[in-house]
Formats: C-alpha cells, sequence, structure tokens
C-alpha cells in the first residue's frame, strides 16, 4: 500500500534489520527498542489494524502465530517470559497503520502494562 512504512520496508525501499522472512511473514528488529529484544512480525499482506483481520485468510493468522511462537523459542524468550502486544488506535500507541506484533523479551514485563 502507497505510503505505508512496513509496505515499503516489506518491499524492501526502506532497509530494515530482517530476523525471518517467509512468502507471507517478515520479523524485523524495531528501530527504537524498548527491550533487549524488540522485534516487530508483519504480515506481507496490507491491512491497517487487527480491526481488519477479517481480511486475512486463517491459515495466515495461524502461520503468523506459529512464526512468532518459533522466534521467541528460538531466541529463548520463553526462559524468562516474554510479551506480544498489538497497539490499535492512536490511544493505545499505534503509529504505523500496518497490523504488527510487538514481540519483547528479555526484561522484566509489569502487569498492568502502562
Ligand atoms: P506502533 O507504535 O505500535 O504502531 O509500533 C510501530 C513501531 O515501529 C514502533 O515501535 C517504532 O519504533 C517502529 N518503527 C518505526 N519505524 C521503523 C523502521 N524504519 N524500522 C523498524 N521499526 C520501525
Ligand atoms: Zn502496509
Amino acid at each position: 500500500m502507497e505510503d505505508c512504512l512496513f509496505c515499503k520496508i516489506l518491499n524492501k525501499e526502506i532497509e530494515s534489520n530482517i530476523v525471518f522472512e517467509s512468502d507471507n511473514v517478515l520479523i524485523i528488529k524495531d528501530i527504537s527498542p524498548k527491550a533487549p529484544v524488540h522485534l516487530l512480525a508483519l504480515p506481507k499482506e496490507h491491512i491497517s489494524s487487527i480491526l481488519e483481520i477479517d481480511k486475512l485468510d486463517s491459515r495466515l493468522i495461524k502461520e503468523l502465530m506459529e512464526t512468532i511462537s518459533k522466534v521467541a523459542l528460538k531466541l529463548g524468550l520463553d526462559e524468562e517470559g516474554f510479551r506480544v502486544v498489538i497497539n490499535t488506535g492512536s490511544g493505545a500507541g499505534q503509529s504505523v497503520n500496518h497490523l504488527h506484533f510487538h514481540i519483547l523479551g528479555k526484561r522484566k514485563f509489569n502487569w498492568p502494562p502502562g
């Protein structure tokens, strides 16, 4: 989608630090990490937020979740626990309107989140 930062990253128009790539999913390092490990899991298909999840094929949603799980295990994030976050809407801190899952690990997390 035009003018979408993450679509530009997916199209390699903008450089990113890629951790994992498949036909349907890209996982990159967040440019402004909020934890020692801070990754972003992106579906390659553009949807603006989880509110449009019905536009994604259920197999793709499963693949996304499985990919997040595999990468978290590979990086040992399960040892101390980790957090997967979807910010939705400006009030919750969403700044890029392309669905993405924050994967945060290797530090202590508070509950409830701020
Ligand atoms: P959100 O604020 O939940 O929409 O998350 C967007 C995330 O994208 C933020 O954590 C930003 O630090 C991150 N971000 C912005 N630009 C880039 C970029 N060029 N490469 C990697 N991450 C980025
Ligand atoms: Zn996009």
